[in-house]
């Protein structure tokens, strides 16, 4: 079972750390935002079903070297729709994914199912703070 937080696309701006100017969030550990720049940062979180499984380690260069991410695929239904940088919740580990790769599978023109590949958000990830309550929305399936 997870949990899929929705990114809010529109919304309020964050009073905290929005810019005007280049339009995007001045903090990238914002508390308002979690960085998003919108105010609240997500949708309140929506309860899912799907299946987790193991995909490839991908090394990523960043400003402090080399750096392993791992990342993991899920097989999750058509809803909600799912975009690049929504945060996926792993309940049961409490473990946060940021998708990175939406690949719809549709039947005759109609999507069915989607594919997501997911990176593994590190502990000190700002997302960690998004509030999840899954016991409100557990029976949507
Ligand atoms: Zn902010």
């Amino acid at each position: 079972m997870l949990t899929g937080c929705v990114a809010s696309g529109a919304g309020t701006r964050c009073p905290e750390c929005f810019a005007p100017v280049t339009r995007e969030s001045t903090l990238e550990h914002c508390p308002v935002c979690y960085g998003t720049s919108f105010e609240g940062g997500y949708w309140a979180p929506v309860a899912i079903r799907g299946r987790k499984s193991a995909g490839p380690v991908q090394t990523q260069l960043t400003a402090h070297g080399e750096s392993d991410v791992k990342t993991v695929t899920f097989a999750i239904l058509d809803y909600p729709h799912l975009e690049y940088k929504d945060v996926l919740v792993d309940l049961r580990r409490n473990d946060l994914y940021e998708v990175q790769i939406v690949t719809p599978t549709e039947l005759k023109g109609v999507t069915v199912h989607q594919s997501l590949t997911a990176s593994l958000l590190g502990r000190n990830s700002v997302e960690y703070r998004v509030p999840v309550a899954p016991a409100t929305s557990a029976a949507l399936y």
